[in-house]
């Protein structure tokens, strides 16, 4: 059995909680844990915390049952924290780790130090992989199979990320046999975009400006322009995606802002830079092709910042 379900067996009151700006592996580990828990320890209460979740996810069971608020006068036996790279990106909820019995991390981001009582943290796909692994896969029901499959391919972009190995999609035929409705899932929750949507997004891509010689691309979305057309940060999803398939381009930023002079800063690359080392600089993480944080400052500052690191790397592998 694993060191998860051991400890589920053991807790009678268990927290799920995720990261903040929750994302298709966010909810969906912590919706298929809370799914499995309900049918196959029906006698346990089991509540997951997230931030408000994109309502494109609203098909996953459970989902209307999702707290996004605090209650200070609750604490629980067990804290499950999944995909959340370290414990400031659990937000307010973090408070239910630290006050829980005990606490277990189960996550795939190779930045996550460790910061829960039992830690499992695997380099693969997506947090949905290593949560199938330590379920045991014959109780794993059509709903619960959703989620872990929503989880799969919003971390691969659909299997097509170099993180999808062969056990990525061996688990995802699984899900298949257990009868999720995988076009749907596809569609509906990865490509399926709003008018405003594409508007923001055609915006950000036709202001986009390259940088060392093409190799950098770079986007941003101020809040202004987040007001006019009436979109809050879940419809940025898939801004920095769009900038990273540029012919050419090594490196993809994308920067939005969440408060005056504050961003949240994506990177994404293609081949050899490492972007989770410039995210751990300023305070991020993620993995080598995928990774953010959060800065401050004026865009130019912030950019200025990034590049320099990014162009290191670039001078270190062209040698
Ligand atoms: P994003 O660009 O927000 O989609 O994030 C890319 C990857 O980096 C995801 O796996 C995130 O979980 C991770 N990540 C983003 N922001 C942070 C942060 N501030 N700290 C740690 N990891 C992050
Ligand atoms: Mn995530
Ligand atoms: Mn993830």
């Amino acid at each position: 059995m694993s060191r998860l379900l051991e400890m589920i067996e053991k807790a009678d009151t268990i927290a799920v909680l995720g990261h903040v700006r929750p994302d298709g592996d966010c909810v969906g580990s912590c919706l298929a844990v809370c799914t499995y828990i309900r049918e196959q320890y029906p006698e346990k209460k089991v509540q997951v915390y997230l931030e408000k979740p994109p309502v494109k996810f609203s098909y996953l069971k459970h989902f209307e049952e999702i707290s996004q608020s605090v209650d200070d006068a609750v604490s629980y036996d067990l804290c499950i924290c999944l995909d959340s790279a370290d414990e400031e990106r659990l937000g307010d909820f973090a408070v239910y780790r630290k006050e829980a019995k005990a606490s277990i991390v189960l996550d795939h981001h190779v930045t996550n130090p460790g910061y829960a009582d039992e830690n499992q943290i695997e380099d693969v796909s997506s947090t949905c992989e290593l949560l199938f692994g330590a379920l045991e896969c014959d109780k794993i029901s059509r709903d619960t199979a959703a989620c872990i499959y929503t989880g799969i391919i919003h971390d691969t972009n659909v299997f097509k990320n170099s993180n999808t190995t062969s056990r990525t999609m061996q688990i995802a035929g699984v899900m298949m046999d257990k009868g999720v409705d995988f076009p749907r899932i596809i569609n509906d929750s990865f490509y399926r975009k709003t008018y405003v949507q594409n508007q923001i997004l055609g915006r950000a891509v036709l202001e986009s400006v390259t940088l060392l010689d093409g190799m950098v691309i770079f986007a941003v979305v101020r809040r202004k322009d987040m007001d006019f057309y009436g979109v809050e940060s879940s419809d940025l999803d898939g801004i920095v995606e769009q900038l990273r398939i540029t012919d050419g381009v090594e490196v993809a930023i994308f920067l939005y802002e969440t408060d005056n002079h504050v961003f949240k800063v994506s990177m994404r690359s293609n081949h050899y830079v490492d972007v989770s080392r410039v995210a751990l600089v300023f305070g991020g993480g993620g993995h080598v092709r995928a990774a953010g944080c959060t800065m401050s400052g004026n865009v130019h500052d912030v950019l200025n910042n990034l590049t320099g690191y990014i162009e290191e790397q670039i001078k270190e592998y062209k040698g």
